[in-house]
């Protein structure tokens, strides 16, 4: 029933016929390994252009942008289809309030994402930052203890404003590699991978650029200052990490629920308990009774008792 309702992609219309090419090429790769259907979850802090992005990959505009951070409270889900193939891109809220990270709004993308399935995540930064900072990295924990660390074999860092001048001295290339690996850094510090799994299987890194402003090629396609054409781009990697061999994240309850760090191993606590009474509790008890029906009671205490003779 609700497929019927889904409406067609017409966005991609939108796009110089070179784009659309590429685009419908890669849906084709994507059929035909059998995936008719891919859901995109894009995640991030506030302001960086998770939303532009959506609209950017849709051709059209279904989220709402907004240069001010005042935005939606709630997950958006849009869904697409073409050439018998759906498309949904889930948008998401800003997970920072106020310096933290906003509990509130996690636990509201959580009940959203409850029973789909999530075969991409687009975790969204911007290029032209200098910086990361543990702000950067509690993000990145709160995405893997919500959804586990596995979400990350799915994951890719999508660095929006990728038009951008470098600062004096730097080449544009030598910039981008710089800021990648900031950004990945603090990703494999929050997620907690392994220097050596992450080494492995390196999480890809695109660029975007959403300004409308963005400088085009003879085909009318947008391209950064590094000549990539870098929508046709994104999806390739999308489809790439599709087809990397690892399991979409269904996030069922089991998953959402459990097991919070702060609640592990209270299992055990029962059991522990059990095991003290058994093995400790008990043993010192009976050596105690054992001790005292075996002690000499002193002439004394026989004495006052009735039991001993009183001539002594
Ligand atoms: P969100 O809060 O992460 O959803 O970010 P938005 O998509 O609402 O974007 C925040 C602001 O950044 C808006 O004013 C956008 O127009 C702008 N913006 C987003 N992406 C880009 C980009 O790639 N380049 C430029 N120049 N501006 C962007
Ligand atoms: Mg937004």
């Amino acid at each position: 029933m609700a497929s019927q309702m889904i409406r067609e992609w017409a966005g991609i219309n939108q796009f110089p016929t070179a784009t659309q090419d590429k685009l419908l090429g890669l849906l084709g790769r994507l059929k035909q390994e059998n995936v008719s259907t891919m859901t995109i979850l894009v995640m991030g802090k506030g302001g960086v252009g998770k939303s532009s992005t959506v609209n950017s990959i849709l051709g059209e505009r279904v989220a709402a942008v907004s240069a001010f951070q005042t935005e939606a409270l709630r997950p958006m889900m849009c869904s697409r289809t073409r050439a018998g193939f759906t498309l949904n891109i889930i948008d998401t809220p800003g997970l920072i309030e106020g310096g933290y990270v906003n509990e509130h709004a996690l636990e509201i993308i959580k009940r959203f994402l409850l029973n789909k399935t999530i075969d991409v995540l687009l975790y969204v930064d911007r290029l032209d930052s200098y910086r990361v900072d543990n702000l950067d990295r509690q993000v990145v924990k709160a995405i893997t203890e919500a959804f586990g660390i596995d979400l990350w074999r799915r994951g890719l860092v999508v660095l929006t404003h990728a038009q951008l001048s470098p600062p004096d001295g730097l080449s544009y290339d030598e910039f981008l590699s710089r800021r990648s690996e900031a950004v990945l850094r603090i990703v494999r510090l929050g997620a907690r991978i392994r220097k050596q799994d992450f080494q492995n299987h390196p999480i890809p890194v695109v660029l975007v650029e959403n300004s409308g402003r963005c400088d085009t090629n003879e085909l009318g396609e947008k391209v950064l200052p590094n000549g990539a054409v870098w929508l046709p781009n994104l999806v390739e990697k999308i489809t790439d990490v599709i087809s990397n061999g690892t399991k979409p994240i269904l996030v069922d309850k089991k998953l959402i629920e459990g097991p919070n760090p702060n609640e592990r191993g209270k299992i055990w606590i029962p059991i522990i308990l059990a095991l003290q009474y058994f093995f400790v509790i008990r043993p010192i008890r009976q050596g105690i009774s054992d001790d005292i029906n075996q002690e000499t009671r002193p002439l004394w205490e026989l004495r006052d008792m009735g039991l001993a003779d009183r001539r002594y």
